[in-house]
């Protein structure tokens, strides 16, 4: 009987286990290969690295969960893909023949390019991973007892920024509840063409709406900018600047994970993964992939080259597609094939209050130019949703649940989004005749 295999239990994969297990008949085996013992719920890791949360608070045993709700559960890295002979090979040793996979193995992190970048023998924090984000807590909390300036930013080549901004603006929260402000000046540093970019432009309101808050609250943005390299308690950049800290936290470039990485063929250069509209790859059709690692293009000309965002609820949307595609393909359902719109929404949390940023689609229309609607809007109702949203979220990984018909009404109702179109036969065949 078929066996589907999913690679990363995060915001994509488990998301894709859970519809796939849903959608597929019980005597198709669906495994789950994770190098975490843990789904962490990624958006939650900086209220930990900011004390605000046990990281508890963000995490589920997947041991017990692929028990609860059918899935195979393999415990190791991916180290290898065998895509002719369709296997996978886990910790190098371990090999598991599968029909169809799913790639939902997110990014590895690149610290390189910057000389003194990041918490692994330099001297930033991070907080993309939930080990980065206890070592913040850590030091943040001797940052309390001897404070000095903060230095906040994203390196070139990020492609997340939202995470910098809530960072920032959640910790001046934190500084004033603690009569520490006054002892610290905040400065966000960032390749983006203007604060409240994020990878995205033409998003209105998002640029004023931003800059008001940043401004309110005082911390100096410094846009358009690289940093070239980091010294213990001295960030120096491009344009010579060097900027003192006692505490920085800086989200680096992306790439793709390493296994991707090491095979020709099945990544770009920097190892993201390229994909149809129905996230099947285009040269292997039983290799789909979703969620950061997915190549998707980025078509604003910025001065300094950044990445396009790939925000959870466009992950869970693909991840959604995938799991549908493949359950079509194997004849389990009768139903069009599936494309996600990429349809955007992200909720940043600024402690009292938020923006929440709607591209939708992301990516515009290549010939206009155009998106649908494109608008950030601001309120305490942000911080609202998106504590909603999560325990939403974390109470359908806990359920075994996927996207349900009722969010996807949801976020159509609210926010005027559409996260699925159909795709015509004929349609994929012209987009695996135009793909490289
Ligand atoms: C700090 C931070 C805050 C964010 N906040 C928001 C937000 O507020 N809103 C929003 O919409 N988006 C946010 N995002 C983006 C969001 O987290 C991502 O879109 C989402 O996590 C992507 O899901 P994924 O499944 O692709 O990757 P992940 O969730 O990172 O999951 C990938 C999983 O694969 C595992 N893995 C990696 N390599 C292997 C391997 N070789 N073998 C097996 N397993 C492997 C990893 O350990 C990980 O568990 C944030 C991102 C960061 C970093």
């Amino acid at each position: 009987m078929p066996t589907v295999a999913v690679i990363g239990a995060g915001l994509g994969g488990l998301p894709a286990a859970y519809e796939l297990r849903h959608l597929l008949p019980r005597d198709h085996t669906v495994t789950l290969i994770s190098d975490k013992s843990h789904f962490t719920f990624i958006p939650g890791l900086i209220p930990v690295a900011l004390n605000l949360k046990p990281l508890a608070h963000v995490q589920l045993d997947l041991q017990t969960l692929a028990q609860r709700h059918g899935l195979d559960f393999v415990r190791g890295g991916v180290t290898h893909l065998d895509m002719p002979n369709r296997q996978i090979t886990v910790a190098g040793e371990k090999t598991i023949d599968y029909d169809y996979v799913i790639i939902a193995a997110g990014a590895s992190l690149d610290f390189d390019p910057i000389p003194g970048l990041g918490p692994h023998g330099g001297y930033t924090q991070s907080v993309c991973t939930p080990t980065h984000a206890l070592a913040a807590r850590t030091a943040w909390l001797e940052f309390l007892e001897n404070p000095g300036p903060l230095v906040v930013g994203a390196a070139p080549g990020a492609g997340c920024f939202g995470p910098a901004y809530e960072f920032a603006l959640i910790a001046d929260q934190q500084l004033r509840r603690h009569g520490l402000r006054d002892q610290v000046p905040i400065t966000y540093v960032t390749p983006e063409p203007y604060g409240g970019h994020l990878g995205v432009s033409g998003v209105k309101h998002a640029q004023e709406l931003t800059a008001q808050l940043m401004q309110e609250r005082g911390i100096e943005v410094i846009d358009t900018m690289a940093i070239t390299a980091v010294e213990p308690e001295r960030m120096i950049l491009a344009n010579g600047r060097s900027l003192p800290f006692s505490y920085a936290m800086v989200l680096p470039a992306f790439r793709g994970v390493q296994f991707v990485r090491d095979l020709p063929g099945l990544g770009d250069e920097k190892g993201f993964i390229p994909v149809l509209s129905t996230q099947r790859h285009p040269t292997f059709p039983e290799v789909y992939a979703v969620g950061v690692s997915v190549k998707l293009p980025q078509l604003d000309k910025t001065e300094i080259p950044i990445g396009l965002p790939k925000s959870g609820q466009m992950t869970e949307a693909m991840a959604t597609a995938a799991a549908h595609n493949i359950a079509v393909q194997l004849g389990a359902i009768r139903a069009p094939l599936q494309s996600p719109t990429l349809d955007a929404l992200c909720f940043a949390e600024f402690g009292d209050t938020g923006i929440a940023y709607i591209a939708a689609p992301v990516i515009p229309d290549p010939e206009t130019g155009q998106r649908r609607t494109a608008y950030a809007a601001r309120g305490p109702w942000v911080v609202w949703a998106k504590m909603a949203f999560e325990e939403y979220f974390m109470a359908k990984m806990r359920l075994g649940v996927g996207m349900p018909w009722f969010e996807k009404l949801g976020l159509r109702a609210l926010f005027n989004l559409k996260l699925f179109r159909s795709v015509l036969p004929e349609d994929l065949q012209a987009l695996m005749q135009a793909s490289p």
